[in-house]
């Protein structure tokens, strides 16, 4: 008996490539040989957009929460505000930045496709981009929240956005009750990606034991 584990001891499914899959691997050869871009070149593209994630957001809103000038700062100019703590949003056109109060709840959607501030929130979760959501964010935004755990009061306005190529949006959700004396690294695991998306809100307070 070989303790030789080669690859034919475990058969693997062939995963046969789609002809879209097909084509990018073709151009991606051409543009390798053509001298255009380096493997280090799509390697580092490749890491770029792997690093941006909801952390990035997270980071955002905890700094909002904690300090108020940088909140104000936030609102006013949400692009500048982030390359202060050395987030690039520069890649989105207009980046709009939405407070969330005890009066009004904001809730985030592209009817059209899938526009989303990927420099803050990393790729859509696939519920956002699905056609379902996209519907019901306009028809019943109050049911989805419900769905997502946020059950708003019916004296509490709904507002629903809906992001385009040219305008992103990220909402600013409430501060939870309970978390006077938290750090601002203690809250950034508060914020939910979906909580910037505005269907549900930020993780509770952890009580102290
Ligand atoms: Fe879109």
């Amino acid at each position: 008996m070989s303790n030789d584990h080669s690859a034919d001891d475990h058969p693997h499914p062939k995963h046969e490539l789609s002809p879209v899959a097909k084509r990018i691997y073709a151009i991606r050869e051409l543009l390798l040989e053509k001298g255009v871009l380096t493997q280090r070149d799509i390697q580092q593209q490749i890491d770029y957009q792997e690093a941006r994630s909801p952390a990035n957001g997270a980071r955002l809103v905890a700094r909002a929460w904690v300090d108020p000038d940088f909140r104000a700062h936030l609102i006013a100019d949400p692009k500048a505000a982030c390359a202060e703590i050395g987030i690039d949003a520069t890649s989105i056109n207009e980046f709009v930045v939405l407070e969330n109060s005890e009066k009004v709840r904001h809730m985030v959607v592209c009817t059209l496709c899938s526009c989303y501030p990927r420099p803050i929130l990393g790729r859509p979760p696939d519920w956002y981009k699905s056609l379902n959501y996209r519907k019901r964010a306009v028809n019943d935004p109050r049911g989805i929240m419900r769905e997502f755990g946020m059950d708003v009061p019916d004296n509490v306005e709904v507002r629903v956005h809906d992001s385009t190529a040219d305008i992103r949006y990220l909402v600013l959700p409430l501060r939870p009750a309970g978390t006077e004396g938290m750090s601002q690294e203690e809250l950034e695991k508060l914020v939910t990606r979906d909580s910037m998306i505005g269907v549900s809100d930020p993780l509770g307070a952890v009580p102290k034991s």
